[in-house]
């Protein structure tokens, strides 16, 4: 680490403390641009990364509701607009009971360069709030979603700020939230993205993200001579993300042999088919149970339930040839990393966000495995957000095929940016500096074209 970064961390340490997830997430991306800041000293004197580093805005507020017994509830709700250099603030809003300001600001840091390698025009922003969704009947999530609309719709619009889902935040809650949004508007815009296929949304939309993945682990696959087909792989969660790479891995002939939830894991050592995968999809989206009941009623698993006093998470201790990391942020750290490793494991596509520590990716690209950093490899879900606006914008929807044809293409192309930027910086196959290097320069020119603003 370089003097300049060392000053810097301490600083963004020093001023924002208690972030911990940011500040991992900002030394990751500053120890890639050391590289360019030697060879560019034009961004260093205009103080691109010192100035890319602070949200351009951040709103946070109360969110009353009233539920369904009556009883009044008190969330926070976020919005962070982190960088609108290359178009409108664009990012998911995730409700989950860890969420606070640290990791939103995070979320919208790694969503700056993620939405610049897409090559679309979509700044950088993400939100949510405290909410914990889980349990909920529709009822309540409805209310709480519009009482959290109620605020953030003064501060969004199609062409300002579009945000999508995350974790927690599916096809329903982007119903009510985009319900309240227009009747508060009275008019009705692309404001949202995900929405649903009959009110403006996308074909692909809901897959997207997993599918993504799935297409970058094949890109770096091919840099191989290698494909997907025969291939043991390890998912983690069993939501959006992970329930669409699990449908792409089949497809391309791959084996799935795991997925998991907050509470523990199964281990399904003949392969999750696709008679199985329906089953998660009715059992997550329709009835809203735990993975757990997947062995219930196919005896060939095994579920692990996790266990918070040890030190690794035993679902990446199998023995496989891929793995997709699609629940949550640090899921993989340096022992899990070293167990993947050991079992086999040299391809890692991260669907999640910041999945693994920066130790856990050390040792990914100290043994030179085919490691796909979050912000490359999930970028298919903002990706076909950005298709889903301008199709709004267009007033036209397109075919399945050739929403799915742009995406292939879009991931092919941040691949190749990935391997571009890596070799010119010097770290060849290195995809964490190629995908750091690749989402900052367009925004750095763009803000340094924009001035001081
Ligand atoms: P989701 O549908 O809500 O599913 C999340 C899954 O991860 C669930 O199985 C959940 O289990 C599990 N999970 C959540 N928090 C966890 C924790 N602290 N420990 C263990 N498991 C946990 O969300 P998603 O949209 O699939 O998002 C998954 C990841 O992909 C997130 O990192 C998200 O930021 C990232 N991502 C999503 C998109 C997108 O388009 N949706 C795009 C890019 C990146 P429980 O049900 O038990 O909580």
């Amino acid at each position: 680490m370089s003097d300049y970064v060392k000053d810097l961390m301490a600083e963004v340490k020093a001023k924002h403390p208690a972030q911990p997830e940011f500040h991992q997430a900002v030394q990751e991306v500053a120890e890639s641009l050391d590289l360019v800041l030697e060879r560019h000293p034009e961004y260093r004197s205009a103080k691109i990364l010192e100035r890319i580093i602070e949200p351009e805005r951040v709103i946070i507020f109360r969110v009353p509701w009233v539920d369904d017994q009556g009883e009044v509830n008190i969330n926070i709700g976020f919005r962070i607009e982190m960088n609108s250099a290359i178009g409108p603030y664009k990012g998911g809003l995730r409700f989950h009971p860890s969420v606070n300001l640290g990791i939103l600001k995070f979320l919208a840091f790694e969503q700056v360069f993620k939405n610049s390698l897409t090559s679309l025009p979509m700044g950088g922003g993400k939100g949510g709030s405290d909410f914990d969704p889980k349990g909920k009947s529709d009822l309540k999530i409805m209310r709480f979603c519009q009482a959290f609309m109620s605020e953030l719709f003064r501060h969004i619009g199609p062409n300002t700020d579009v945000p999508a889902g995350d974790i927690g935040v599916g096809g329903r809650e982007i119903g009510y939230l985009f319900g309240q949004y227009k009747k508060l508007r009275n008019e009705f815009t692309g404001v949202l993205t995900g929405k649903g296929l009959n009110w403006g949304g996308s074909l692909i939309r809901p897959e997207a993200t997993g599918y993504g993945a799935v297409y970058f682990a094949a890109e770096m696959l091919t840099t191989r001579n290698q494909t997907l087909e025969d291939k043991i792989c390890l998912v983690s969660g069993s939501g959006n993300v992970a329930q669409y790479t699990v449908e792409k891995i089949l497809e391309l002939g791959g084996k799935v042999v795991t997925l998991s939830d907050s509470n523990g894991y199964i281990y399904d050592e003949a392969g999750i088919n696709k008679e199985k995968l329906n089953f998660i999809m009715e059992l997550k989206n329709v009835r809203r149970g735990r993975i757990k009941e997947y062995v219930d009623k196919y005896k060939s698993a095994v579920y692990t339930a996790f266990d918070p006093y040890i030190d690794h998470n035993p679902l990446w201790d199998h023995k496989a040839d891929c793995a997709f990391p699609s629940a949550t942020q640090n899921e993989i750290n340096w022992i899990d990393a070293q167990n993947l490793v050991k079992n086999g494991v040299y391809v890692v596509s991260e669907g999640a966000n910041m999945p693994t520590t920066i130790e856990g990716v050390n040792i990914f690209l100290d043994k030179k495995i085919l490691y796909g950093p979050g912000k490359a490899a999930n970028a298919g879900g903002v990706s076909v957000s950005g298709l889903e606006m301008s199709q709004n914008s267009q007033r036209l929807p397109w075919t399945r095929e050739e929403v799915d044809a742009r995406l292939q293409l879009i991931m092919k192309n941040i691949h190749a940016t990935c391997v571009e930027m890596a070799d010119r910086f010097g770290t060849p196959g290195n995809y964490v500096n190629g995908a750091n290097i690749g989402g900052f320069l367009k925004v750095a020119d763009a803000m340094i074209d924009q001035g001081v603003v």
